[in-house]
């Protein structure tokens, strides 16, 4: 393989990798929760990068939810370019709530396609299976699995087989913290027998839906964490982390959660069926948010008015940004026909439903944590090398990870 080879991917440049490189996309892994985990002294290795690694903040994209932003962190670019903005849009021809979790939804290659391609080897690794068909596609051969799932890898589909066995990890459930950990204990034992030249770990966020940076069961999370990034190091591999977003607790002081059921004030104000609020962080797996987040897009039906309609929501306490399709798009680089007339984000304490009637918080046993909205968009980029100087009007961002990455290899 030759060592001065270049890739182009989605306009940017990336060296060819001269160590394997592992990314880490930890989710919902607000900053503060590496800051306390490190005051508690829980984890060495996060604590030692300061001094012999590089510690930066990026932003995150917007929606700061899971979906959008792993696929802008494995192409490098904006929803805009790869367009996933959500897990939901509303296809308005056969005016239909569609999962974009499918494959055909991608109009961007990822970084796996383009280095697998040239002949590098690639392993990806989820927790949840949602991400995996659209992290692995159009890879070429390559490992590519999500935890979740593990116990149905094949060599055929997967490019690994017997990984319960390898792991030495049972089969996780997938509200755990060991979905989690079955990716790290993966990329380990992967690194070890296969040394791919790419990794790509992605987690899960229920510990951060569920705990507060510096509590208990965070710092056990990050010190599992920890002690298997020591590991990766120790292997020889240049580890650069990040998050998919942020997470802050959605409440009132006494745990209620503070939300907005946007669709309920619209019927009221705008009149019924004027307006259709879609949630885009709506997915098969609400248990820990029940499906709220900070972020909503509203299609406008015949009959309502787009300027009225935005002073009522606007006028909405908690809100924090009420933005025109066009104005959307191009401050948080979203692709147009994706989104709706109106994009909505609320404010860090405060979430958007539909309507009451929709939302079952019962199985809300903790007070609500969540992410969406601008509030959560600042993120961790972590490496375990020094990365040179990093042109001061550059505005870093979650997606530059595995460039700023591969130049610490290069
Ligand atoms: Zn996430």
């Amino acid at each position: 393989m030759s060592n001065s080879k270049t890739l182009q991917v989605n306009g940017r440049s990336y060296p060819w990798m001269k160590q394997a490189v592992v990314v880490v996309c930890v989710d919902g892994c607000e900053q503060e929760y590496i800051n306390q985990a490190i005051q508690a002294g829980v984890t060495p290795f996060l604590k030692k990068l300061a001094a012999q690694g590089t510690v930066l903040t990026g932003d995150c994209v917007v929606p700061s939810f899971t979906n959008p932003n792993n696929l802008s962190i494995v192409t490098g670019a904006p929803p805009s370019v790869h367009g996933i903005c959500g897990n939901y849009f509303l296809d308005r021809e056969a005016n239909q709530e569609v999962m974009m979790n499918d494959a055909k939804y991608l109009r961007a290659g990822t970084l796996f396609e383009a280095f697998s391609n040239a002949g590098a080897k690639v392993a990806v690794i989820t927790a949840k299976d949602k991400l995996r068909s659209l992290l692995g596609h159009k890879m070429r051969g390559g490992i590519c699995f999500s935890a979740e799932k593990a116990d149905q890898a094949t060599l055929e589909q997967n490019g690994v087989e017997n990984l319960l066995e390898l792991v030495g990890m049972p089969l996780p459930s997938v509200y755990s913290a060991e979905l989690s950990e079955f990716v790290f204990a993966a990329g380990v034992k992967l690194l070890e027998t296969q040394r791919p030249d790419i990794m790509y770990l992605s987690t899960t966020d229920y510990i951060q839906h569920k705990f507060a940076p510096g509590t208990p069961g965070a710092n056990a999370f990050y010190a599992m964490m920890d002690h298997y990034l020591t590991q990766l190091d120790a292997l020889g591999a240049v580890i650069g982390l990040t998050a998919d977003h942020g997470m802050n607790a959605k409440t009132d002081s006494a745990g209620t959660p503070n939300v907005i059921y946007l669709q309920d004030v619209l019927d009221a104000k705008a009149g019924n069926g004027k307006t259709r609020v879609i949630l885009p962080i709506t997915d098969p797996y609400v248990v820990h948010h029940g499906a709220l987040g900070s972020y909503a897009t509203v299609y406008l039906n015949e009959g309502a008015d787009l300027a009225s309609v935005t002073r009522q929501i606007s006028a909405i306490p908690g809100i924090e940004l009420v933005l025109t399709r066009s104005e959307a798009a191009a401050r948080f680089e979203l692709p147009e026909d994706r989104i709706g007339d109106l994009v909505v984000v609320s404010e860090r304490l405060t979430v958007i439903g539909t309507s009451a009637s929709r939302h079952d918080l019962s199985e809300l046993k903790l007070p609500l944590r969540s992410h969406g909205g601008i509030s959560e968009q600042r993120v961790p980029l972590m490496f375990n090398r020094r990365l040179g100087a990093i042109p001061s009007d550059h505005r870093l961002r979650n997606f530059d990870v595995f460039f700023l990455a591969m130049n610490a290899a290069a």
